[in-house]
């Protein structure tokens, strides 16, 4: 259980997911990030949809995405979620 673990916040797990995929967190942000998955169906689109760009690009997205850059890409996952 990771209970006793501080709650990983659905902004913070987007900040990590680039981390995440090239396996760069620490064991406890780790766990952190996959309890929050277990419970958050949001975080998990939104990582599928990460692995998609990925994909599509045939690499990871600029490492330091601007605020802006990361909005902009928030809201096209949201619209391809319509699709
Ligand atoms: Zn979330």
């Amino acid at each position: 259980m990771v209970t006793d673990l501080p709650e990983l916040p659905c902004r913070e797990l987007v900040e990590l997911v680039t981390d995440y995929l090239e396996d760069r967190l620490s064991p406890i942000d780790r766990a952190r990030f996959e309890a929050h998955l277990t419970e958050c169906e949001a975080c998990r689109t939104y990582l599928e949809q990460f692995r998609e760009t990925i994909r599509v690009l045939g690499r990871l997205p600029e490492e330091s995405l601007s605020p802006e850059a990361r909005e902009a890409l928030l809201t096209a996952f949201r619209g391809w979620s319509r699709l």
